[in-house]
């Protein structure tokens, strides 16, 4: 098998939150391989984690991926902040010719576009993707992934960071399909009787309160937080009421233009316009939106910029939806050039977690050894972009850890799912759930 066909089989997908299938990169041919470590969610600290803890995989993951897409060049991209943590990278990459990037600590330093620029000084055209400019980015758990795939070792884990009202802030790997109420325990329980979970992190992860679910191949991490914190209330409030808020209550101040990573590095993205679009009916609405096309989601013009609370990201979200249904394409500038004060106007993470109101979880989520063995899990036949997985097992048939339970549909995008514990199948819909014998 060659090294795409074994992240193929091994059901490799990207673990920095979108969960593209990992074995269509590897089978593009590039200059540049990039390792995604900047991990810039607060709070999170799994990538840091997986970097000391396993740096031989990571780096054999570049080097192989160097090798099967023809790149000549490979880049580990890291916080500054961390560099004293990182001897054992230095010393894996020591025989090899892959550089080590240190990037200033800021939000949203992971996002591929600023990453890209950061290291190669190269721009993604607008719309584009880092292979656009021959550079395959993978996240450094997706590397250590794909570096396992090639001895044969198929994807039945995750590592993540449990952190916020946790009595003791973690990082562990857990099976796939694990309960969030499993890990939260493992991580000494919460600190508060009512709390929800931000599901991959605050800034562009989703809210829970349901503890039942499982963690995919995808999941960051949990950050468990008290019912009335600030950041829940607002992120409960139904979409329509934050629109409607928006329309009454914007100055067009433009903080959140005068914020946005993407906007100063250089891209057409305005939210300040875009808000214009939730006083318009549908004449001149669809104007407005195209200011939201080139938008990453980042969150910060919701969480930091905009003085008066209002939700610009939300407003861009919503007008991305609009533009797709009515199959409206970007038309706007194309020429990308770094705005005179990108390199001074950058988030410190220090000052967003100080306005987010996080800074009391601000703590190292330190790797701990762990044998989890749940009842139950759950796993997801869609857990990546792409086609869902068709179930290939059968109720009540027993199963062992790292079977194949879901394959890929013929011709189609998407990503083989893996047993990750032993037991028998209980359910087949649009998850497979397995419960120990
Ligand atoms: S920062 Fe807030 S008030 Fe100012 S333009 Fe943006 S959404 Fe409106
Ligand atoms: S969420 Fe806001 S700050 Fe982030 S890219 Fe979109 S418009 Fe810019």
């Amino acid at each position: 098998m060659t090294f795409h066909e074994k992240i193929r089989s091994a059901g490799v997908v990207g673990c920095g939150g979108a969960g593209f299938p990992a074995h269509v990169k590897a089978s593009s041919k590039v200059e540049y391989v990039l390792a995604n470590g900047a991990e810039c969610e607060p709070l999170l600290h799994k990538d840091l984690e997986m970097l000391t803890r396993e740096p031989d995989a990571v780096v054999r993951g570049v080097v192989q991926l160097m090798a099967s897409t023809g790149a000549k060049k490979g880049i580990v991209g890291v916080k500054k902040k961390y560099e004293e943590k990182l001897a054992g990278v230095k010393s894996a990459l020591a025989a090899t010719d892959i550089e080590l990037k240190l990037l200033g600590d800021y939000y949203p330093t992971g996002d591929e576009y600023i990453l890209v620029y950061e290291t190669t000084k190269r721009l993604i055209p607008p719309q584009g993707i880092p292979l656009d400019v021959g550079i395959v980015v993978n996240n450094v758990e997706t590397l250590r992934n794909m570096y396992y795939a090639s001895e044969g070792i198929p994807v039945t884990t995750k590592c993540i960071s449990v952190a916020g009202a946790v009595r003791e802030a973690s990082t562990f790997t857990v099976p796939i399909g694990i309960s969030f109420a499993d890990v939260i325990a493992a991580a000494g329980g919460a600190t508060v009787a009512d709390y929800a979970v931000f599901v991959g992190g605050i800034m562009m992860g989703k809210l829970s309160s349901d503890m039942s679910l499982p963690i995919t191949k995808t999941c960051a991490g949990l950050v468990v937080l008290p019912v009335e914190h600030r950041l829940i209330q607002r992120k409960s409030l139904p979409e329509q009421s934050m629109h409607r808020i928006g329309k009454s209550a914007c100055d067009q101040c433009s903080y959140c233009t005068e914020f946005c990573p993407r906007y100063l590095l250089g891209y057409d993205v305005q939210p300040h316009k875009v808000m214009r679009s939730l006083s318009f009916t549908a004449t001149g609405e669809d104007v407005w939106n195209q200011w939201a096309q080139l938008c990453c989601s980042c969150g910060l013009c919701t969480l930091y910029a905009c003085p008066e609370d209002l939700y610009p990201k939300e407003a861009c979200d919503k007008s991305k939806a609009d533009l797709k249904s009515k199959g409206m394409k970007w038309d706007g500038n194309r020429e990308v050039k770094p705005h005179p004060i990108y390199d001074g106007r950058h988030v410190p993470l220090k000052h967003l977690v100080g306005k987010l109101g996080v800074k009391e979880y601000d703590v190292p989520a330190h790797y701990r050894e762990k044998e989890f063995s749940p009842k139950k899990v759950r796993i997801p036949l869609s857990q990546h972009i792409g086609t869902a997985a068709i179930p290939i097992v059968r109720l009540r048939s027993e199963v062992k850890a790292g079977d194949i339970i879901g394959e890929i549909p013929d011709g189609k995008l998407g990503s083989r799912i893996h047993s990750s514990i032993g037991g028998v199948v209980t359910a087949i819909t649009d998850e497979i759930v397995i419960e120990q014998k």
